[in-house]
């Protein structure tokens, strides 16, 4: 069965439509990477499927492990399993980054009927998981993503990935990119948690990323829809191609 199942999904932003009609199926243990033109609707997806305020759905389905998606808040979503890293730039002063993934972290095991994990044992995983990333343990000490470098925000992005433990994780690199530290560091963090049950979605605007992390398939999203589906290999296909083939295929499709 799939873990995510998206179907016919249509969305609108502003009265503008963006998704018009997404397909997507993935099934536990995969990674599927979708590129795409900028502005074919690739970060709408993930905002789409976390729930973000101002995203409006207006046609389709989408299921995590059997869950409607689409009729639970965001919360609900990250506790189903749902996460998505990359663009929440939020800063929460006064709440250390300790605290937030310990209460994170506690929510998540509530909802899936797990006991809390004791604070001691709990600080021995995130000092873990820092060091997994290349941060300091006094990061567990700051105010979340308080004052951090652009860099920082990722690493501390897939150390709340490793802590919280998704089902699925959406990644997506933004168009400011990263730098090959932290792009290595994301390729690490995706890599140490591919377990043949946990599945990505790694969006991304360059086939560079998927040098480190080897996609099972490609998508091309344009204009709101999965145009082509493809291994590994179409990734490659669009480096040296652009997008223009497909899209100038599909217009001339009747
Ligand atoms: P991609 O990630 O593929 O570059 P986006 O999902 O960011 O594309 O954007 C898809 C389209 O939706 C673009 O035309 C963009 O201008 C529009 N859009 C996205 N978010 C908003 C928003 N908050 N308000 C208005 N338009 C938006
Ligand atoms: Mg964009
Ligand atoms: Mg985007």
């Amino acid at each position: 069965a799939a873990l995510l199942s998206v179907k016919g999904l249509e969305a609108k932003v502003e009265d503008k439509t963006i998704l018009k009609g997404l397909d997507l199926e993935i099934k536990p243990g995969e990674v599927h990477a979708i590129m795409g033109p900028n502005g074919a609707g690739k970060s709408t997806l993930g905002y789409v499927l976390s729930g973000r305020e101002g995203y409006e759905v207006v046609g389709g389905e989408a299921t995590l492990a059997g869950t409607e998606l689409l009729d639970i808040d965001i919360e609900e979503r990250s506790r189903a399993g749902l996460f998505l890293a990359f663009q929440y730039p939020v800063e929460i002063p006064g709440v250390s980054n300790l605290e937030f993934l310990k209460s994170s972290v506690d929510a998540h095991r509530e909802a899936q009927g797990l006991e809390s994990i004791s604070s001691k044992e709990f600080l021995k995983e995130a000092r873990e998981a820092c060091k997994q990333v290349n941060l300091p343990a006094e990061f567990l000490k700051r105010g979340v993503n308080e004052g951090f470098s652009g860099g920082e925000k990722k690493r501390n992005e897939i150390m709340q990935m490793l802590l919280l433990k998704p089902k699925l994780c959406i990644l997506d690199e933004s168009d400011s990119g990263l730098d090959i530290d932290a792009l290595q560091v994301v390729a690490e963090g995706v890599n140490s948690m591919r377990d043949g049950e946990r599945s990505f979605v790694v969006v991304t605007h360059y086939q560079r990323l998927l040098d480190y992390i080897k996609p099972d398939f490609v998508h091309v999203l344009s204009d709101g829809k999965i145009v082509k589906s493809g291994d590994a290999s179409l990734a490659l296909e669009l480096e040296a191609q652009g997008y223009s083939w497909l899209t100038e295929q599909r217009s001339a499709d009747p």
